[in-house]
């Protein structure tokens, strides 16, 4: 391990130069080229014909909605869709991949130049660039592992072959591990948001391949990079990144040159190993796929694609912190998935107080739930019941003591706000004489604060309320009682 061996003091020598390529399985229900299921967990080369299997003779038909689902994507990250763009076919041999090519883009894919905005440690946003994204297909799989046998045969499963992919290829923008983990968080949340993949990095629906270098703080040029492929977590990328800087900065300390070549994570071992160097590197021998004409993407198709893109996450952000009176970070936990900010706003919007419904969420619920360490889904109150209970708080029905009361008993039991509401039906004092006793009582024992309120100081009338809800247990009704004590108080 290089690890240890440098100080801070000559890695903060260094820069490092970080580039991501991400390989993205579309969610379309049928392949790239072929009418066969693309779908996970299919029993080995069941969803396969001769035209995935590139038998002789099979001829390619473009699937529109993986074009629709690249165009969605493009637009997200802010890429110009190219009208006109070619497929090439990238000649090489694997057992895996019986054609003996793949169908991908080449020097014409079908979008360029996007970018994404991603928060960087001092908490500003850095503008990473999108070189490029273009269509492709998947290879099938080399099963290693799992059989009886598999010490000595390798088995193939083909039913991965064909499968939609976008390949999005960011710039060399990228300066730390941290930021490549930023960048990858907020790709997989935009393309979450227009829906087109599941991002399942567990069932290689998402990804990632680092180009790495390093080069001395001043030096004009980039170093040379190292290509780091089989990493599949957000955590292992994350650590192959901070490996291979360090890898490379101890080959430049130590007066070598660090190889161009191609690398390999081994997550068990926690390092890269080499697995090409770029002598043996492929030469895919491109040329236009003669099977598919170009891919023309018409003003049409690109409105309607343009008019089908959500909200995307970094503007609804936004639109939320101004809108619900929210913080960032609690603007990112109400959009932490598309699906849970789509029923936020759908509750939030149908009650009396939207910013009411966004404080219970976060606040009281989610304060729970964190306490106890349970995820927004094992929550036992509903969005409805969250609405009902801002509903009543805001109506005055219930105080915000009663609530918390009311609250706790739905984690205690497990049960949804409305059924603890109903049974429990908290009593609440709406005889404005009675509270007015309440109010009379702690006024004498307060004279302070009553010179104090009377003397200018408004802000004290909240004491008061304070302790009319304390000493009517909470049971006050809040709007009459604030009412009552500026009554009293002015009086
Ligand atoms: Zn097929």
């Amino acid at each position: 391990m290089p690890a240890a061996a440098l100080s801070p003091e000559i890695m903060s020598k260094y820069e490092p130069v970080i580039g991501l390529e991400v390989h993205v399985q579309l969610l379309t229900a049928t392949k790239a080229f072929c009418g066969c299921a693309n779908r996970f967990g299919s029993a080995p080369n069941t969803n396969v014909c001769p035209v995935c299997l590139g038998l002789p003779g099979a001829l390619p038909v473009l699937n529109a909605r993986a074009v629709e689902f690249a165009t969605l994507a493009s637009l997200a990250i802010n890429c110009e869709v190219r009208e006109r763009s070619i497929f090439a076919r990238k000649n090489y041999f694997y057992p895996d991949l019986p054609k003996g090519y793949q169908i991908s883009q080449f020097d014409k894919p079908i979008a360029e130049h996007g970018w994404i905005d991603v928060p960087t440690a001092d908490g500003s946003m850095k503008r990473i660039g999108i070189t490029r994204l273009h269509m492709e297909e998947d290879a099938g799989k080399s099963l290693h592992d799992g059989f009886s046998d598999s010490a000595t045969r390798t088995y193939l499963d083909l039913n991965r072959c064909g499968t939609p992919l976008i390949e999005i290829v960011s710039e060399p923008d990228i300066r730390t591990p941290l930021e490549a983990v930023e960048y990858l968080t907020r790709l997989k949340e935009i393309l979450l948001y227009t829906a087109v993949s599941d991002c399942n990095m567990e069932e290689g629906s998402l990804r990632c391949d680092a180009n790495v270098s390093v080069r001395l703080k001043d030096a004009p040029k980039f170093g040379t990079k190292v290509e780091v492929k089989n990493v599949n977590s957000f955590r292992f990328i994350r650590q192959a990144i901070e490996y291979e800087i360090e890898r490379q900065v101890e080959v430049v300390e130590s007066g070598g040159r660090v190889t161009q070549e191609t690398r390999l994570w081994n997550a068990a071992e926690g390092r890269t190993y080499s697995m090409r160097s770029k002598e043996q590197a492929h030469d895919y021998r491109y040329f236009p796929e003669p099977d598919l004409p170009p891919l023309i993407v018409s003003a049409e198709f690109l409105l309607a694609a343009r008019e089908k893109l959500p909200e995307l996450p970094e503007a609804r952000r936004t639109r939320m912190i101004a809108e619900y009176g929210v913080s960032p970070k609690d603007a990112q936990t109400l959009t932490a998935s598309r699906e849970f900010a789509d029923r936020f706003e759908a509750a939030a919007h149908g009650a009396r107080n939207p910013r009411g419904v966004a404080n219970l969420l976060l606040n009281e619920v989610g304060g729970r739930l964190k306490a106890l360490n349970l995820e927004q889904e094992q929550s036992p109150v509903s969005m409805a019941g969250i609405v009902m209970a801002a509903d009543l708080l805001d109506e005055g029905k219930i105080s915000s003591k009663q609530l918390k009361q009311l609250f706790d008993v739905c984690f205690e039991k497990g049960e949804d706000f409305s059924a603890v509401y109903e049974r429990e039906k908290p009593e609440q004092i709406t005889d404005a004489s009675a509270i007015e006793s309440l109010i009379d009582e702690v006024i004498a024992a307060n004279p302070k604060q009553v010179e104090q309120y009377r003397a200018g100081k408004k802000t004290v009338a909240g004491f008061f309320v304070g302790q009319v809800m304390r000493a009517s247990k909470g049971q006050a009704n809040p709007a009459l009682l604030n009412e009552l004590v500026t009554k009293k108080l002015e009086g």
